[in-house]
């Protein structure tokens, strides 16, 4: 079925039209909503929302799935996580509670495309290599948990990032559009996966078999009937962070089991050429994400070690 494109203007910002643009694939009542680029510098999203909308065009529809491809644009045009024109996470205010910052309405513009959909998936990627990652988020209910149960076997995701329950976590989750949609009525799963150039082919093609699944799930298709994998880990996420500034480089392979004390990867000094500062494993797991070779700032982000944790602790 062919997309349809539009655009719901959102603001005039400054003189200059700012506008949510919107595609739509199959007929009422839209039941599956997908977001992309929320933050404007994670470009996989767009490269596999694309994929999705070709894949689509072969196929019969039996309900709508309404596509946001660029949820963000000032942010998008800055290739910035956030735009500077506010300097607000459109991804952490919520529905924008009805403030005037051109995020905050934005965000309220979101919430309002992708109101009445049955599922929201919500799509990032991260500067660390990252396989396909779905975030299970906390304080769910024994309903809400069970749908996500089969959201996450629908995707097949190589890892399901399970959120602590602590009230910190569950803070962070509520300060979400996440939540914001989940409180408006919607399901949401939040999706990981690599950045460009790292989001590679058979990552794209198991992220594209996911999405045709929950299509499917939540009565847009026919069941695609693609074999699944199944061999998601279920863990916590240990974050390790560049203990300096310089290259790091990585010597653990990405996926593996990992133990305490493991070298995940080398600095090399920014200052002193010829040294090495190891950079190691806090703690026993599977390592879910790391960089490639790359410039690193202190504090960047380096590798996460995934804790085991048993599914929807
Ligand atoms: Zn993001």
């Amino acid at each position: 079925m062919q997309p349809v494109y539009s655009r719901i203007p959102v603001s005039d910002a400054g003189g200059m039209a700012v506008h949510l643009p919107v595609v739509d694939i199959g007929p009422q009542p839209r039941k599956l909503a997908v977001i992309a680029g929320i933050h404007g510098d994670e470009p996989s999203p767009l490269l596999l929302v694309d994929r999705l909308v070709v894949a689509l065009q072969d196929r019969d529809l039996k309900a709508g799935i309404r596509i946001v491809a660029a949820a963000n644009p000032p942010a998008l045009m800055q290739r910035a996580r956030w735009s500077s024109w506010d300097d607000e996470d459109m991804n952490r205010i919520g529905d924008g509670a009805g403030g005037p910052s051109l995020t905050r309405r934005l965000a309220a513009a979101l919430c309002e495309v992708v109101d009445g959909c049955e599922l929201v998936l919500n799509l990032h990627n991260f500067v660390m290599r990252t396989p396909l990652l779905a975030i299970q988020p906390p304080a769910q209910s024994p309903e809400r948990l069970a749908r996500h149960k089969r959201y996450i076997e629908a995707l097949d995701p190589h890892v399901v990032w399970v959120f602590g329950q602590g009230p910190d976590d569950v803070a962070i989750f509520q300060s979400s559009i996440d939540a914001a949609m989940e409180r408006r009525g919607s399901d949401v799963m939040a999706i990981e996966m690599a950045d460009l150039p790292e989001f590679d082919e058979p990552l794209m093609r198991r992220a594209v078999a996911g999405l045709l699944r929950l299509a499917a799930l939540t009565g847009c298709i026919d069941d695609p009937a693609i074999p699944l994998k199944r061999n998601a880990v279920f863990v916590q996420r240990r974050l390790m962070r560049a203990p300096g500034a310089g290259i790091f480089e990585p010597i653990a392979p990405l996926g593996g089991p990992i133990r305490e004390g493991d070298v995940v990867g080398n600095l090399i000094p920014l200052e002193r050429p010829g040294e090495r500062v190891a950079v190691r494993a806090p703690a026993e797991g599977w390592l879910i994400q790391r960089l490639g070779q790359r410039f690193v700032r202190p504090g960047d982000m380096i590798a996460t070690v995934g804790l085991n944790t048993p599914a929807g602790a």
